[in-house]
């Protein structure tokens, strides 16, 4: 897996890939990636999730983080893992800290592709922005006072990577417990936190990129022979429908309804149970 180099000298051992989970999703969404992308990207892929759990730490070993952040989908539980995995990026010597949800498929190759044409010693922060315009927000001041400001964000549920560089200014509003106390500020949640941090204190900005997709989309519009640029992908329901991408096999809807598994097969042909699945 360390054998993707792109034409420059970054390495899939440059980046640190954290994926947030939760206990209720170990076996519905994790093993779907374990099986999948997680299997080209075991060394630097990281787990946050909020609940022991001996299955996955069988599979990950210390790459399943065990947090002591709370089960829940409130603001500051989410922001609770952020940190957790921001701090951890830190901690590593690694040059790219890339989020991701646990519904998303990320293609080490294509993510290798993008981030090898920039460096990670200037200010890079990719993603896809979850709104076509700036989110306003009420920032708290310490007189009690408020003000308003905008910020472009990466929606968290597509996946967005941020430079060693950039990561380092963040310091100051993001490390510990300085990423619950931002979120607060602005009461808005972990991926918002992260713009607004970038944003309005560091002053960098989002460099909106159409590789990273989310299922607020839809995946269906993604043509079959694009999938292979594509950073992440994802699957959920959308306006009361199931949203997964386009792409006829080697496995049925009702065998693979994330379409993960036949993606994972498209890209990935030499893995051992994609030959079974087309009858090799
Ligand atoms: N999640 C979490 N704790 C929760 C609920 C969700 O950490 O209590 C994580 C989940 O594992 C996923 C992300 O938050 O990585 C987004 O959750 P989900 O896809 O269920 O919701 P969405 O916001 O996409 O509708
Ligand atoms: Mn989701």
């Amino acid at each position: 897996p360390e054998g993707y180099r792109a034409e420059g000298s970054l390495t899939l051992g440059d980046i640190f890939i954290a994926v947030k989970t939760t206990k209720r999703f170990h076996q519905s969404r994790m093993e779907l990636l374990l099986d999948t992308w997680i299997s080209r990207a075991r060394e630097q892929t990281y787990v946050f999730t909020d609940e022991e759990d001996d299955a996955l730490k069988r599979r990950m070993g210390d790459h399943a983080v065990f947090t002591n952040c709370s089960a829940e989908h409130s603001h500051p539980a989410l922001s609770c893992k952020m940190a957790a995995e921001f701090d951890a990026f830190l901690a590593s010597s690694r040059s790219w800290f890339c989020h991701l949800d646990d519904d998303n498929y990320l293609n080490p190759r294509a993510l290798l592709k993008l981030l090898s044409s920039y460096s990670a010693t200037w200010d890079v922060y990719l993603g896809k922005p979850s709104l076509n315009r700036p989110i306003r927000a009420s920032e708290t001041l310490p007189n009690n006072q408020t003000k308003s400001v905008r910020f472009w964000f990466a929606t968290g549920g597509a996946g967005f990577c941020i430079s060693r560089k950039l990561a380092s200014k963040m310091v100051p509003w993001a490390s510990g417990r300085n990423f619950l106390s931002t979120s607060e500020l602005i009461r808005l949640p972990d991926d918002c936190t992260v713009g607004y941090i970038i944003e309005c204190k560091v002053g960098g900005q989002l460099l909106p990129n159409e590789l990273f997709h989310s299922h607020l989309e839809n995946l269906q519009l993604i043509p079959p022979s694009r999938l292979t640029q594509q950073v992440t992908l994802s699957y959920g329901v959308f306006e009361n429908k199931l949203n997964v991408i386009e792409l006829r096999g080697p496995f049925s809807p009702q065998e693979d309804p994330s379409r993960f598994r036949s993606l994972h097969c498209h890209l990935y042909p030499d893995t051992s149970w994609c030959l079974q699945a087309v009858g090799w």
